[in-house]
């Protein structure tokens, strides 16, 4: 998979070096290209954004120098060109499998009030947010889908049963993990656990998974 990240603020992307993620970047097993926008600015103090026709508060993203950002990092029109928006489609976890059988990802992170709709028309085929609720820019959510994607991709996670078996893989939020030592500060593990009856087990986990949902996330178990 290759993901080409287009933002102001590229330094922030480090936080993609560490853990997980940051191995499998090591590892090759994806690749990542952050671009500055500024760069492709053809103003001459290098200014990507102006006060919006209209009037009202904030900044817009002018379209010049993200479209040239484009257009240079994919001028075939091969990627998947998503917009980050509070006003897009939100991410889950079908979302997620989805855009990971995608082989090139373009993700464009907005600031101020967000990007000249021009751009978004000609250049981009989705907008995608995160969640209800607005943030400063759109760098940490395209980090959350870009790591929420790759532990999708072959070999980014040591057991491949991880993503079959947690949270939202069957609508249901996954049940409780316990690890030694067995007793901690007088709370026991619970028995079945350590029964070694493996059918036991699994039913004792899908009952605790259909209790959290139904206690957590109702609408889950509607869905
Ligand atoms: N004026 C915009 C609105 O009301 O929809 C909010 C702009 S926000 C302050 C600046 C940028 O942060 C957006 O262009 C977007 O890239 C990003 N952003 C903020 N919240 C987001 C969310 N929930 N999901 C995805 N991106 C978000």
């Amino acid at each position: 998979m290759k993901i080409d990240v287009l933002t102001l603020f590229p330094e922030m992307f480090v936080a993609l070096d560490s853990s997980l993620i940051g191995k499998a970047k090591a590892k090759g097993l994806f690749q990542m290209n952050c671009h500055n926008i500024r760069d492709y600015s053809l103003d001459k103090h290098k200014s990507c954004d102006d006060t919006p026709f209209g009037g009202g508060a904030g900044m817009v993203m002018t379209p010049q120098p993200i479209h040239d950002c484009i257009l240079a990092v994919d001028p075939e029109r091969k990627a998947k060109r998503i917009y980050m928006s509070p006003r897009g489609k939100r991410l889950d976890q079908q979302l997620v499998k989805q855009l990971a059988q995608e082989e090139n990802l373009l993700f464009l992170c907005g600031h101020y009030e967000g990007v000249d709709q021009r751009v978004l028309d000609l250049d981009i085929d989705m907008e995608l947010s995160i969640g209800d609720y607005v943030l400063s820019g759109g760098e940490l959510p395209a980090m959350v889908v870009i790591d929420s994607i790759l532990r999708y991709v072959p070999n980014v996670l040591g057991n491949k049963q991880s993503t079959e078996e947690e949270s939202f893989s069957s609508n249901l939020l996954e049940y409780p993990h316990y690890t030694r030592p067995q007793e901690f500060l007088g709370l026991t593990v619970p028995e079945v656990l350590v029964s070694g009856n493996h059918a036991k087990i699994e039913a004792w986990r899908k009952q605790q998974s259909l209790e959290i949902t139904k206690k957590n996330r109702p609408d889950l178990l509607e869905e």
